[in-house]
C-alpha cells in the first residue's frame, strides 16, 4: 500500500518595520531583554493600539508577491489565550477578514514541472513576548511582544505540497522572496521565520483528506524535514496496521528526531475571537494597492529568467548568482564594465565568495568594488594575466581594496603582451625537448602539457596557459610540414 503525504505549512515571518505593530517602540532582535518596552505593548490599563501603516503595505506586498487578492475589507480581531509571554490576555490578528487571501506560491514540482502551492490567506499579527528559561525559573522579555507579524498559511486542499522536497522548495521560496521586497529579514536563528506544519496522509490515488497532525514552531529547515519524514513513517504504520489517525498538536524532539503528542488540537472556538474593538475596519483602496505594488521590486523568478537571458549564462549558475538580491545586484554591476559574462560569473561564484566564506562577511561588506573586480576579469579575458596571478592579485585587492592595476604596477608583474617574446620561448622549449615534440607526433598528444610547463616556467607563470598551447600546437603543426 502506498501513501502519499499531504503538507501545508504556517509560516510566520517578522516583518521589517522600524517600530512595532502598535506603538513607536523600536523593532530590535539584538536589543537587552525589555529596553523595547511601553505601556501599550505591556498592555497597562488604558492604553490603545495605534496601527503600523508600513506593516499593512508589508502584508500587502506579501499577498501580491504570492498572488493573492488583496481584500477592501480587512479587520482586526482578538485571539483570546493566556500565556506569560502576552501580557494582554489576547493577541490582536486577523480572523474572518485577512488582508490576502487566495493566492499561489510557484514552485517547480517533483514531476519539473511548475506547480502553483495554494495560499488560503495571509494575515497581519503581532508577536508575542518571549521566556528565557533558567535553572528552576523562567524570564519574560518584552521586546518581541508587538512586534508585526505575517502568517503565511498554505492550502491543504488546494494543490497541496506532495514531497519533502517540495516542502523544501516551498519554503525556500517563501524566503527568499520576502528577504527580496525586504518585507521581512527571515533569519531563522532570530525567530524570524518560524513554521507550524501540518501533515496527513492518504493512499494514493484517493481523493480524501484523513486527520492531520500539526507540529508547532519549528525554526530550522532541517529539522522540519526532519518531522515531516517521521511523521510520514509514523503515520503510514498507523494506516497500515488499520489503525486512526489522532488529529493532535505534536512537539519535535530535536535530538532523538521523533515527534511526541502535546495536546488534542484546538479550534478555532476555543480563541473566542471576536472583532477588536479598539481598532477600525481596514477600507484598503485600489489606488493604495496599486501604490504598494510599484514598490515590490523584481522578484527572484523574474530575476533568473532575465539573467539567463541577457548574460546567456547557465541556469544553475544563475540560481546561485541571485540566491540573495545582494548577490544579484553586485553582479549587475559588474557587468556594466565586462562582456565576459561566463567568466564573470564564474569568478565570482568561485574565487569571491571563497574569499567572503574566509572571511565570514557578506557581499554587501565586499572590499573589492564591481569596477575592480571587471577589470581584473577583462585582464585575465585578453590573456594579458594568467588564472594563478588573477587568483593572487584577487586576494591582495581583498585586502588592500585596490585596482588590479595599481597592483600589477606595485608588484611588478609582468604583463606578457607580445606574442613574439612567447613565440621565440616556445621555439627554444621546443628545440630542447626534440624528445618530447617526437612523442607529440607520434601520437602521444598529452606529452604537449610538459611543453607548456616549460614554457609556463620560462615566464615565471606569467603567460596564459591556453593561448600557450595554442601557439605550441601551432608551432607543432608547422614544424611537421
Ligand atoms: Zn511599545
Amino acid at each position: 500500500m502506498e501513501f502519499e503525504p499531504l503538507i501545508c505549512f504556517e509560516v510566520h515571518a517578522e516583518l521589517k518595520t522600524r517600530s512595532k505593530l502598535f506603538c513607536s517602540c523600536a523593532v530590535d532582535p539584538d536589543a537587552d531583554p525589555n529596553t523595547h518596552i511601553c505601556p501599550v505593548c505591556t498592555a497597562q490599563p488604558g492604553t490603545l493600539p495605534v496601527l503600523n501603516k508600513r506593516a499593512v503595505e508589508f502584508t500587502i506586498m506579501a499577498g501580491l508577491a504570492f498572488n493573492c487578492r488583496i481584500n477592501r475589507r480587512a479587520v482586526f480581531a482578538r485571539k483570546n489565550y493566556f500565556y506569560p509571554d502576552l501580557p494582554k490576555g489576547y493577541q490582536i490578528s486577523q480572523y474572518e477578514h485577512p488582508l490576502c487571501e487566495d493566492g499561489y506560491v510557484e514552485i517547480t514540482g517533483d514531476d519539473g514541472k511548475p506547480y502553483k502551492v495554494g495560499i488560503k490567506r495571509i494575515h497581519l499579527e503581532e508577536d508575542a513576548g518571549k521566556l528565557v528559561h533558567e535553572k528552576g525559573y523562567s524570564l519574560v522579555d518584552f521586546n518581541r511582544a508587538g512586534v508585526p507579524l505575517i502568517e503565511i498559511v498554505s492550502d491543504h486542499t488546494r494543490n497541496p505540497i506532495r514531497s519533502l522536497k517540495e516542502a523544501k522548495e516551498y519554503l525556500e521560496t517563501v524566503r527568499q522572496t520576502l528577504q527580496y521586497m525586504g518585507v521581512s529579514d527571515c533569519i531563522m536563528e532570530k525567530g524570524q521565520f518560524r513554521c507550524d506544519v501540518n501533515i496527513s496522509l492518504r493512499k494514493k490515488g484517493e481523493k480524501g483528506f484523513n486527520e492531520r497532525v500539526e507540529i508547532k514552531n519549528m525554526s530550522s529547515f532541517r529539522f522540519i524535514l526532519d518531522a515531516l519524514q517521521y511523521e510520514i513513517k509514523r503515520q503510514s504504520e498507523l494506516l497500515k496496521a488499520g489503525k486512526k489517525i489522532v488529529q493532535e498538536t505534536r512537539l519535535f524532539d530535536e535530538r532523538k528526531k521523533v515527534t511526541i503528542p502535546m495536546r488534542t488540537k484546538e479550534d478555532a472556538p476555543d480563541y473566542r475571537y471576536f472583532p477588536e474593538p479598539d481598532l477600525v475596519e481596514l477600507d484598503i483602496s485600489p489606488e493604495f494597492v496599486s501604490l504598494v505594488k510599484e514598490k515590490i521590486p523584481e522578484l527572484p523568478a523574474e530575476k533568473v529568467k532575465r539573467f539567463v537571458e541577457k548574460y546567456g549564462i547557465s541556469r544553475s549558475d544563475v540560481l546561485i548568482l541571485t540566491k540573495q538580491r545582494e548577490t544579484a545586484d553586485y553582479f549587475e554591476r559588474c557587468a556594466e564594465y565586462t562582456s565576459n559574462y561566463k567568466r564573470l560569473s564564474l569568478w565570482v561564484i568561485n574565487e569571491l565568495f571563497r574569499l567572503l566564506k574566509s572571511d565570514s562577511i557578506g557581499i554587501k561588506e565586499c572590499p573589492v568594488k564591481p569596477k575592480a573586480f571587471s577589470e581584473l576579469i577583462n585582464l585575465l579575458s585578453d590573456g594579458q594575466i594568467t588564472e594563478q596571478i588573477a587568483k593572487s592579485i584577487l586576494e591582495e585587492m581583498f585586502v588592500s581594496g585596490k585596482d588590479p592595476s595599481e597592483i600589477i604596477k606595485e608588484k611588478d608583474i609582468k604583463v606578457i603582451q607580445e606574442k613574439d617574446v612567447l613565440e621565440q620561448m616556445i621555439k627554444e622549449v621546443i628545440a630542447e625537448n626534440q624528445e618530447i615534440v617526437e612523442k607529440i607526433k607520434s601520437g602521444k598528444r598529452e606529452a604537449i602539457n610538459f611543453l607548456v610547463g616549460q614554457v609556463m616556467k620560462k615566464t615565471r607563470g606569467q603567460a596564459n596557459a591556453k593561448l600557450v598551447r595554442e601557439m605550441i600546437l601551432q608551432q607543432l603543426d608547422y614544424l611537421s610540414l
